[in-house]
């Protein structure tokens, strides 16, 4: 029974550390896990801590003390497996309330953009498209808004920053300002 009980408790620290590696990783990944799978996970983990303790309860005391000392253990490190995945589902819930206030601000943005030609860009106070275009691709990919920026390649195409795709027929249009 202690021994049993030692590995699990060495399975729990080893989940404690992907649990912090999981922290780490929803800071700056993008893509997040999907939080109703931890949800899932811990209730299956309630649900077994909860078969251990009306185990518990239906031991003989007079005959079952070592038996209850195995089981309270038992106990213990389930409600630790519960405790751990409660902190993972927490971690993704706040990772994906951050994710939506993300889109929330990149439709809000997208919205002061102004389409010409196939593409959007920034707005003149009179409505006309300025500046690079942003690239279609990582707004539609991602929802991530990227304005490209010149080349001198051959066609002198823009080219996105982030995901590097050049693109031969936007147009680009002076600054308000600069005309
Ligand atoms: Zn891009």
């Amino acid at each position: 029974m202690q021994l049993a009980h030692g590995m699990r408790m060495t399975r729990s620290k080893l989940r404690d550390k992907k649990s912090k590696s999981l922290l780490k990783a929803g800071c700056s990944n993008s893509s997040m896990e999907n939080p109703s799978m931890d949800i899932m996970a811990t209730i299956s983990l309630a649900s077994k801590s909860i078969e251990i303790a009306k185990a518990i309860r239906d031991i003989d005391l007079k005959v079952g003390q070592a038996d209850l000392k195995g089981k309270a253990a038992d106990l213990i490190s389930a409600l630790a497996d519960v405790k751990i995945s409660l902190v993972e589902a927490n971690d993704q819930l706040h990772a994906a309330e951050k994710e939506i206030e993300r889109l929330k601000e990149t439709l809000r943005r997208k919205d002061q953009l102004v389409e010409s030609r196939g593409f959007l860009y920034r707005s003149r106070t009179d409505g006309s498209p300025q500046g690079n275009p942003a690239c279609p691709v990582c707004l539609e990919k991602e929802a991530r808004i990227f304005f490209t920026t010149p080349t001198h390649d051959s066609g002198r195409p823009l080219q996105c920053p982030n995901c590097r795709a050049k693109y031969f027929d936007a147009t680009e249009y002076l600054y308000e300002g600069d005309n």
